[in-house]
Order: structure tokens, then sequence, then C-alpha cells
């Protein structure tokens, strides 16, 4: 059995562990990285792609009557709920609904932004490294109404976001047809956001930082986060082919699953899911998208693999089986919008959003547990935020001066 020595062991590959593994790698601490799985094959994997520096204001819990009687009544696209996990999500979603309300949501979305404002520049600087600059499409991507109130509403949102930097451009339905060809002709007005990136293989952008990090001389290994263990002041971690990693540091950079191991260690962080689902679909003879278009409660997004339908938020008990619904009934309408033809897989993919209740992250040391961390709870902007995760954490354990101020992400708050 062979035993490896490391600065920092990170425990989760998907894109924020593989995105602090690079930043610490870079400023020369020896990082091993395991994962049950390769780099980058859950949450990081099946996502819309998106970079987005849009996403200025974190999602909030409805609270409109109107819209929590729209989304009680289990019928819509964007939100489903199973009713025997409402037991159990019940005090975080109350937590959830109290930070949503308007003083406490304006303060937590100051906080949030200085993550946000460098999500593009700390992606560029990664895959510039990296060498998959090319994966970082500046296209931006659209959302596209068929009701007045919601387009209204949405263009007042994107005057504000102007403030905090976001840049946007209001389409007539003329110059979305003209821009977006294969789209059907129904929608009365469309939302540009040029900013955001839009990657076609989040998979594959997951997978070049890892490869940057083994080129720095990280290591990653298969194994089972569960296996970690104290020795001594620092910590031990089993590979699946029996060896032993060594390390001083540990991070818990595991998604969803982050808690299952931080409770293990006394830390029990209010984490809930959101999941969603995709499916590819072959486009129609020659029928194709510049970028991705939101609608409807879903985003039709062009990936390699095809067109990539992804969904909104289900609410469901950890270990249900998945339940696809929100495909189900966006499918037909994504139809009506775009010739999509058959599906390209036989069964669709399912990811968790990894959520608290504060809609911000948990980026730095774990409570009563020296040399640990965590970095998770990234929501529905974990693949947008990973290298801005990376390089806050990195700066912390490195004593370097930190680019953002970390105290509203610390773990303690929960
Ligand atoms: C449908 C959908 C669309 C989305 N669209 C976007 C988008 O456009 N832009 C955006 O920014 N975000 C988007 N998100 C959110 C984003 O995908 C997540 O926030 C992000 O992937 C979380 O990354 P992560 O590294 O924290 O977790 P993950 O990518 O889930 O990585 C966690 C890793 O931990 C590993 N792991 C778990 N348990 C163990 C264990 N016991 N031992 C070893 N390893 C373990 C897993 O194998 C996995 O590799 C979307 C999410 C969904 C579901």
């Amino acid at each position: 059995m062979s035993t490896l020595q490391a600065d920092v062991v990170v425990l989760g590959a998907g894109m924020v562990g593989v995105s602090v593994a690079v930043h610490l790698q870079k400023r020369g601490r020896q990082v091993v990285m395991i994962d049950r799985r390769h780099p980058g094959e859950e949450t990081s994997y099946g996502n819309g792609g998106l970079v987005q520096r849009e996403a200025v204001f974190p999602h909030p819990f409805p609270r409109s009557v109107a819209e929590l009687r729209r989304i009680a009544r289990n019928r819509s696209v964007d939100a489903y709920y199973h009713l025997s996990a409402l037991p159990g999500l019940a005090r975080p979603l109350f937590a959830y609904w109290r930070n949503s309300e308007p003083r406490r949501y304006a303060e937590i979305t100051a906080q949030w932004i200085t993550l946000i404002a460098t999500c593009a520049g700390e992606h560029e600087t990664l895959a510039e490294e990296a060498g998959s600059t090319a994966l970082l499409r500046p296209v931006g991507f659209i959302r596209a109404y068929n009701d007045a109130a919601t387009l209204e509403a949405d263009l007042a949102k994107a005057e504000r976001a102007r403030d905090f930097g976001v840049n946007s451009v209001a389409l007539t339905p003329a110059k979305l047809a003209e821009m977006e060809p294969h789209l059907s002709n129904g929608f009365i007005g469309a939302l540009h956001w040029t900013d955001p990136y839009a990657v076609n293989d989040p998979h594959a952008l997951t997978l070049s930082y890892a490869a940057l990090f083994e080129r720095l001389g990280g290591q990653f290994a298969i194994g089972d986060a569960t296996t970690l263990r104290r020795n001594g002041a620092g910590w031990r971690v089993t590979a699946d082919d029996g060896s032993v990693v060594e390390a001083e540091d540990a991070i818990v950079a595991l998604g969803i699953w982050s808690g299952g191991v931080s409770r293990r260690f006394g830390y029990m962080p209010p984490l809930f899911g959101k999941r969603g689902y995709h499916l590819h679909f072959k486009p129609r003879g020659n029928a194709g998208l510049t970028r991705p278009v939101a609608s409807n409660g879903f985003l039709l997004a062009p990936m390699r693999q095809g067109i990539r339908l992804t969904t909104g938020a289900e609410f469901a008990r950890g270990a249900a089986q998945p339940s696809p619904v929100q495909l189900a009934r966006a499918e037909p309408i994504a139809r009506s919008i775009f010739p999509l033809g058959d599906a390209v897989e036989p069964a669709p993919w399912m990811g968790v959003r990894p959520c608290t209740p504060d809609m911000l992250p948990i980026i730095g040391r774990i409570p009563s547990q020296p040399h640990l961390w965590g970095a998770f709870g990234h929501a529905h902007q974990g693949f947008t935020l990973g290298p801005t995760t990376g390089r806050l954490l990195a700066e912390m354990m490195t004593g370097d001066a930190p680019f953002v101020d970390p105290s509203p992400f610390r773990a303690e708050r929960f």
C-alpha cells in the first residue's frame, strides 16, 4: 500500500473542486484531488454551460401570493416538488423565504455581486492557461418572452443590472428572428444578455482545468471522500486502489454531497438540492441556435451533443428516483419554439444544484476543525463561480490578500 504525501487534499472534482485545486497548485501547494468518478461528471457535466456574468440577482424564493399559488399548484415548468420532500425541506425553505424578504435580499445581493463580478475574468485566466479559451464563446444568451408583463419586469431588471456593470440589449421580434432564424416567431420580444460566455461542452471546460492541474504537478485519484479521517493535526483519505493520501489540509468541495462529509466532523450546513434535468435533441434539417435561449421556464442550449433542453428546479428527497416531469412538460413547448428532432439519449441526465438558504456559497474554514475547509453551495451558478471560488479559497489558505472579501461566505454563519 503506497502513501502519497501532499499539502492539501481536495475532495470533489466538479468545477468548484477542480478550480480550487488548480489555484492551490499554481501557488506552490502540492495537491491531490479525490473523486469517486472522473472530473466533472456530476452536476458540472450537464448544466446550461453559461458563465453567468449577468446573474447579479441570486434566485430568490417567490414572495408574491400569485407566484406562490402558481408554484403550489405544482403544474409549472420552472418548478416542481415532491410532496414527500416538503417536511424535510421545511426549515431550509422557510429560511430561504425569509432571506428573500426585500431588505435582506438586497444585502445578500450586494455580497453575491462581489463574486459574480469576477466570474468572466477568472474563467478567462484559467481557460487561457488551460488552452481552452475557444470553449468560452462570447455570444451571451437570449431570454425570449410571450407575455408583456414578464418582459416589462425583466426589462426593468436589466436596467437595474446595468448599475452592476451588466450589459443587455432589448430585441424586437424582427431582431430576434434575424439573430436566431430557426426560432418560431411567436415571441413578443427578447433580451440579449451580452456578457455571459456560452460553453457548448461544460464537461470539456472542467476537464481542461483538471488537465492544467495535472500539468502543474497536481495528482488525481479515484476514491471515496467518506474515507476522510484525522491523521494527527492533518488528514488521510484512502483511494480506491488502496493508496493513502496524507495531507495537512482538506477541502470539502463535493457539491450537494458536501454536507454528508462535513457532518462527520460536526458541521451540518443547511444545504438543500434543486434538481435539474437535461436531454439532447438532434435539430431538424439545417436548424441551429447560435446561443442558448431561455423561455417558458427552460433553456435550449446548443451543445456538441445536440440541442440541450435543461429544466428548472425540482425539490425531492435526496434518495428519490429521477422524475423528469418538468422535462416532459417542457418538451412540447420547446418543440413549438424550435424544430427539435429525435432525442439523442434514451434517458434524461439529472444533476443537483447545491443550495443554501441565504443564496450564498460556503467558502472558508469549517468551524472547530483545524485544517478543514469548505467550497460548496453555489446553487444555480457553480459552473460560473468555480474559478472565482478557487482563487479566493487558495488566497485565504496561502495567506495572500483575498481579492474578494470572504466574510459573507464564511461557514460559521450556519
Ligand atoms: C440543469 C442545470 C443547469 C445548470 N446551469 C448552470 C449554468 O448555466 N451556469 C452555472 O453557472 N451553473 C449552472 N448550474 C449549476 C451548476 O451546474 C452547479 O452549481 C455546479 O456544477 C456545482 O459544482 P460543484 O463542483 O460544486 O459540484 P459537482 O459538479 O456536483 O461536483 C461534486 C463532485 O463530488 C463528487 N463526490 C460526491 N460524493 C463523493 C464521495 N463520497 N467521494 C468522492 N467524490 C464524491 C462527485 O462525483 C462530483 O464530481 C446548473 C445546474 C443544473 C442542474
